[in-house]
């Protein structure tokens, strides 16, 4: 095919002039008959690869997709471009199917998009041997990868594409994929030797920003308020965090709306039209709003939580500033949000877990790193950013830096000698010339880097790592036992002298460890939740098409804000508080005041009463005492004593689940024997202390 007559289709049928970078090497590759791995960011033009040579050869491409919900959209974009092309889904019903599948046979299509699903069932295969098939693309392929962030079962099956079809080129197209997941599809897709065309993710105009997560919504509040207008995401973990986000930035006055999968879809497609018709300005939405939806305007992206690998993260901030105008991205960062993470990753018991605690941590790395920003994303995606970015909050607010060469030459030196066949902690070993036996059996203690870095401390050494990966100089290879690797750049470290710039680990530490001890914030935790408690207010009187002040007067509120009521005994003490409205209101208002006081709790202030009602909302989840102990790594007895002031408040415990009906008349029997003011001890020895005190104690409270 000569390059004139595809410049003319592109012109003909998409309207360019010219192509993007690496589009016409993708496009010249497709006609040779070969295979090729795309990587380019999402709006990159992975579309065309594929389109403008289906159009132009003989016969169909076969596009493999998992986003069932874009399918038809793409279809009909491409007929409203004179392309001829239809989908296969389970959307269908069987007389459709059979309408587009005779489409195929007669070559009335250039192109046809199908599910994996469909892709790998019976009946597709023998349509695949008697259609006239040019060209596979699979997009989002990086769903093969166990590796990859988004894995998908059915895309392991593709492999018989290979076998079936033999010459046909394959395109495997994603916008995200690091060098091992590279790896698994051109594996697992049987590619023959194909060309890796790696477009460059560098989105210069999103300014990159981290800051410590705490009260994120008056920050949130504040950096919305001096852009007044200016349409933006939030993204939050949780369907109920996305709600209070946006009630809470409501109090504030601004024009905020939620999005999340628990919804029904009349509500969501509201809240999503809303925001692409700019009615609605910002969004606090779960991580599956903006797939799909192409606004370009975007000016900011909030990460309320942090996201659970970088690859998520670059996609969802890469959602902002897409018309290429400048656009502003925060992620809070707090330790609490990675240990909840690594809970959710850890109860999810799948084979992918060490996988997935792998990527957390290098999220968690590019949190608390403290060099550019970019530079740090970039090598993630293996692209080597020279120069520091100068649009992120480090570059902005640059630490002290040292000239690090020299240390990352002993480092890179010790991983080249030992061959790359050694892990983190045994590289510091030897830089550290420590005595371990496994160190003198692989003969490692004679190598010249041994004991080199001596003079630096263990502790110092993996910050020092840590800064080397961010920077692109090492890479770890999870698929060999997480032995470590040069990557490019790093060899021209060690070989040709390249500096690095270092920041000092003690430095590094002592700023992470400013943010996690928060002091008591009193003050601010009480007006979050005032402002909280409004927005609540606000709710219910709509709702009920009375004024707030008939809910609960301001004065209401803020004792309530003060003095953050755990249990209804507690509620009915605040002035303003009556039987009539505890009844209609208590219930929300609790809720609200408990979920505020456990994340406030979560983001490191002290609030009195949290600790037990932690407890407490674990025990009602259906956690055991034990259980509870061990998660909040507690004594049993601290537990019952938590649960215990609940059941004394007359909440409802499940009493059961605390102390066995035989253990409560052992107590019982002996208690009625002992006269007046009740003494523990007695009761423990009489019974030769098989029932512990927190047992017995609970069991007395039942007495009365
Ligand atoms: P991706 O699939 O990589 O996310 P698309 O293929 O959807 O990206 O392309 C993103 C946008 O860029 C689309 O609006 C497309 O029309 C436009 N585009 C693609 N190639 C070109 C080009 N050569 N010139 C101008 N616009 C292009
Ligand atoms: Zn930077």
């Amino acid at each position: 095919m000569d390059m004139v007559t595809v410049h003319e289709a592109l012109k003909k049928y998409f309207g360019f002039d010219t192509f993007r970078p690496l589009q016409a090497e993708i496009i010249q590759q497709v006609f040779d008959g070969k295979d090729s791995i795309v990587l380019m960011p999402t709006g990159g033009g992975k579309s065309i690869c594929y389109q403008l040579p289906a159009i132009l050869m003989p016969g169909a491409c076969v596009v493999v997709s998992p986003l069932i919900s874009l399918m038809k959209d793409q279809v009909e974009g491409l007929w409203g471009n004179g392309v001829k092309a239809s989908f296969l889904n389970s959307t269908l019903d069987p007389l459709e199917q059979r309408m587009v599948e005779d489409e195929l046979f007669q070559g009335a299509i250039d192109l046809l998009y199908v599910s994996p699903e469909r892709l790998t069932s019976k009946e597709f295969l023998p349509l695949l041997r008697r259609a006239k098939i040019n060209l596979v693309a699979i997009d989002e392929a990086h769903c093969i990868s166990s590796w990859g962030h988004d894995f998908r079962p059915e895309y392991t099956q593709l492999k018989f594409l290979k076998q079936e079809l033999p010459g046909v080129p394959i395109l495997a197209l994603t916008a995200t994929a690091d060098r091992l997941t590279r790896l698994d599809i051109a594996e697992q897709l049987a590619l023959d030797n194909p060309e890796l065309f790696l477009a460059s993710f560098d989105r210069p105009n999103l300014s990159l920003e981290v800051r410590p997560g705490q009260d994120r919504l008056g920050q949130i509040a504040a950096f919305i308020k001096q852009r007044p207008g200016q349409p933006g995401i939030i993204y939050c973990l949780s369907r109920k965090s996305t709600e209070q986000v946006a009630e809470g930035l409501r109090a504030r006055g601004i024009n905020a709306g939620f999005y999340h999968a628990g919804m029904n879809d009349r509500d969501r497609s509201a809240a999503q039209e809303d925001f692409i018709n700019d009615r609605l300005t910002v969004i606090a939405a779960t991580v599956a709003f903006g797939m799909g939806i192409d606004k370009s305007n975007v000016r900011f992206v909030i990460h309320y939580n942090l996201p659970k690998n970088i690859e998520s993260y670059y996609q969802e901030i890469g959602r902002s500033g897409r018309d290429g105008a400048k656009a502003e991205t925060i992620l809070f960062y707090s330790y609490a949000d990675v240990s909840l993470m690594q809970d959710i990753i850890k109860q999810e018991e799948s084979d992918l877990t060490e996988v997935k605690l792998a990527k957390l941590e290098r999220m968690q790395h590019y949190a608390t790193g403290q060099i550019c920003r970019r530079k740090m994303l970039l090598s993630y995606f293996g692209e080597d950013l020279r120069d520091n970015c100068g649009n992120c909050d480090i570059c902005n607010k640059p630490p002290q830096y040292f000239d690090g060469t020299e240390l990352a030459q002993k480092a890179l030196s010790a991983i080249a000698r030992v061959e790359e066949k050694a892990g983190m902690n045994l590289i510091i070993d030897i830089l550290r010339g420590s005595g371990k036996q496994e160190i003198i059996d692989r003969g490692y203690d004679r190598i010249k880097t041994f004991g080199a870095g001596r003079d630096i401390s263990y502790i110092d050494w993996r910050q020092y790592f840590e800064q080397f990966l961010n920077q692109g100089l090492v890479e770890v290879a999870h698929e060999a036992f997480g032995q470590l690797r040069l990557t490019p750049a790093g060899k021209e470290v060690l070989f040709n002298g390249r500096s690095v710039e270092m920041v000092q680990a003690r430095a590094i530490r002592e700023k992470q460890a400013k943010p996690q001890r928060a002091p008591a914030k009193g003050e601010q935790v009480r007006e979050g939740l005032f402002q909280n408690l409004k927005a609540l207010r606000l709710e219910i009187a709509r709702k009920n098409g009375i004024p707030p002040y008939l809910v609960f007067n301001d004065a209401t509120l803020e004792e309530m804000a003060k003095e953050k009521p755990l249990t209804d005994e507690d509620l009915r003490q605040i002035t303003g508080v009556g039987d009539r409205k505890l009844h209609l209101y208590g219930n929300q208002f609790m809720d609200l005041i408990r979920s505020f006081v456990l994340e406030k709790k979560e983001e490191g202030f002290s609030v009195a009463g949290a600790t037990y009602l932690e407890s407490f909302e674990l025990f009602r989840k259906g956690l055991s005492p034990a259980q509870i102990a061990e998660k909040r790594d507690l004594t049993e007895g601290r537990v019952y004593e938590h649960l215990t002031y609940f059941l004394e408040k007359g909440e409802a415990v499940d009493l059961n689940r605390l102390i066995q009906q035989e253990e409560l008349e052992k107590v019982l029997a002996v208690a009625v024997r002992e006269e007046g003011e009740q003494k523990l001890k007695p009761i423990f020895e009489a019974l030769d202390g098989a029932i512990p005190y927190h047992k017995i104690r609970l069991a007395l409270l039942q007495k009365k």
